[in-house]
């Protein structure tokens, strides 16, 4: 098989053949992913692998990127590696969804096609974080040395800041 990213995975057939694939996405045909990212000039890499035991159908794998967000704090870009290793169960419904043992993550498909780039695009969100901080904080800025410093939205909270030392002293 070739990496197109428009090729579809077939579940359906999984119970005759295992389904092995290896390929590369650009991460510009993951809209869902360029739009959270600073940059998405990169590609990701997945390894998956689809079989059939016990009457399941699963696919697992790996995928992986170097992603670069943008730091909520400072602004500047934040280079964020991801591995993220997957463990999907084929069903075809919410309540079969809800019967999976835990060590799944349910794949929801009522046809059993599944979009490799939408597979791959969904894992790569899921391993996302909440709110993107450069770590430590002092490294915040760290390519912005002697430019203006922007007019940060987060000027706001010193404002409430009065009331979290109240609360604070309360407790004590
Ligand atoms: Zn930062």
């Amino acid at each position: 098989m070739s990496g197109a990213a428009g090729e579809y995975l077939d579940l359906t057939r999984v119970s005759q053949r295992p389904i092995r694939w290896a390929g590369a996405i650009s991460l510009s045909a993951l809209p869902r992913l360029a739009a959270a990212v600073a940059d998405s000039g990169g590609q990701a890499t997945v390894e998956l692998q689809a079989i059939q035991a016990n009457g399941q159908v699963s696919v697992h794998g790996q995928v992986q990127a170097n992603l670069v967000l943008t730091c909520q704090r400072c602004f500047g870009s934040l280079d964020f590696p991801v591995k993220a290793d997957f463990n999907l169960a084929w069903v075809r419904s919410e309540e079969e969804a809800v019967r999976l043992p835990d060590v799944y993550e349910p794949l929801l498909s009522l046809s059993g096609r599944v979009k490799f780039a939408e597979l791959i695009e969904d894992e790569l969100l899921l391993a996302l974080p909440m709110v993107a901080l450069h770590t430590p904080p002092q490294a915040c800025g760290g390519d912005q040395r002697g430019k203006v410093q922007p007019p940060a939205r987060a000027v706001k909270t010193p404002r409430s800041k009065p009331f979290t030392a109240l609360k604070t002293l309360k407790h004590r």
